[in-house]
């Protein structure tokens, strides 16, 4: 991954934490005392191979609860306190050892911690081939997701697929729609690729699985490395998440996964696509395969058009009465659109 700020690897395989002990010791000058930080989850399940890789080290571990909660101002300022009590000093060094969550919460001590110390990214969910990637890292706000937070690129990511599998079908899911969304942006050979592959998600193992979220990673990277701060094309990467985060949020964080809503969010903004650009694609084919693979494929009736377009009416993307929207020219051809309000309900109403 290329940045302004930074350039570093992705290390992806089966066996790829027994390259993490190696990589510090080469690559990282000078640390001090290493910072696991993981959740009450991925730690019963994980740490043990993760310290076994790192034995030797001079290692202290915190656990934060799972899922969205760890992302709360009480929990990092509790891993504030841990950091300060524990002595650990510009040289030490974070490991972000869990999903996303994890991954953003352990990146925002990382950046903030004594003005900054350096971190790794230890993924364990395939939602986190994106959230590992890029270098946003945050917590929330009660009035909004991910409200503060910083750019702040990681050393190193190892991703060791041995992780994945104690991942629930619905993590599953949800991390596979962010791989969708990757291939619906970018290529249309990697989306087809995508659904012939992986009819049903016991197919998602092993070199399928790898290549997957190397070209999502990928796919992710170059965005990145054109528009780091998101001020223009980065925007992309939010393809299906306008309306994605206002189910999400009108069904109350952690009802419904994360990429579940984005997923919805997706056949949405491809409807829209259809419409305001002409793309022409089958849409019937897709519905149809993420049926199958047990995503829900419309906007729940429980949740109303009008609530949903309040909230991204609120979404700090949003710009007066109009909803900023990234659609599809063509499939791999994204651009951003503005919907006004009364043409936006009428396609949601239509949509439901
Ligand atoms: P998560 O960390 O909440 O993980 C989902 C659940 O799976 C949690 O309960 C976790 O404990 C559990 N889990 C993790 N690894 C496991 C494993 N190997 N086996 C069994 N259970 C495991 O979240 P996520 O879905 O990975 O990511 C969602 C988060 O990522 C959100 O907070 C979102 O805002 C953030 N995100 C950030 C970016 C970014 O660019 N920074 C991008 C996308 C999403
Ligand atoms: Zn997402």
């Amino acid at each position: 991954v290329i940045t302004n700020a930074k350039q570093y690897k992705v290390f992806l395989g089966s066996h790829i934490l027994e390259e993490l002990l190696p990589f510090i010791k080469q690559e990282i000058d000078e640390y001090t005392k290493i910072f696991i930080l993981t959740d009450e989850t991925v730690g019963p399940l994980h740490l043990e191979k993760l310290m076994q890789a790192l034995k030797g080290e001079d290692i202290v571990v915190y656990t934060v609860p799972s899922g969205e909660k760890a992302k709360t101002f009480d929990v990092y300022y509790n891993c504030l306190t841990f950091a300060l009590e524990n002595k650990l000093d510009r040289k030490s060094l974070l490991l972000a050892f869990g999903g996303g969550a994890v991954g953003d919460l352990g990146g925002f001590v990382a950046a903030t911690f004594l003005r900054g110390i350096r971190f790794i990214q230890i993924p364990t969910t395939i939602l986190a081939h994106d959230s590992a990637v890029g270098g946003k890292v945050a917590i929330n706000h009660p009035l909004g997701k991910n409200m503060i937070g910083a750019f702040y690129q990681p050393e190193a990511v190892f991703y060791d697929l041995s992780f994945i599998n104690t991942l629930p079908k619905r993590e599953v899911r949800s991390g596979f729609a962010e791989v969708i969304k990757h291939a619906l942006i970018h290529d249309e050979a990697f989306y087809r690729q995508l659904q012939t592959e992986v009819p049903s998600f016991e197919f998602l193992t092993g070199n399928t699985l790898l290549h997957a979220l190397k070209k999502g990673i990928e796919v992710k990277s170059k965005i990145v490395k054109k528009d780091e701060k998101e001020l223009g094309i980065r925007a992309y990467l939010n393809f299906g998440h306008t309306l994605g985060h206002a189910i999400e949020a009108e069904a109350g964080y952690g009802v419904m996964a994360h990429g579940e809503a984005v997923l919805i969010g997706m056949l949405f903004a491809l409807k829209l696509s259809k419409d305001k650009l002409g793309l022409s694609f089958n849409e019937k084919e897709l519905i149809e395969w993420v049926g199958q693979l047990g995503y829900e494929t419309s906007i729940n009736k429980q949740f109303s058009p009008e609530k949903l377009l309040q909230r991204m009416l609120q979404d700090k993307k949003t710009i007066g009465q109009e909803v900023r929207f990234v659609l599809l020219k063509e499939i791999g051809k994204p651009v951003v659109v503005t919907i006004n309000h009364d043409d936006l309900l009428m396609h949601l109403k239509q949509f439901s």
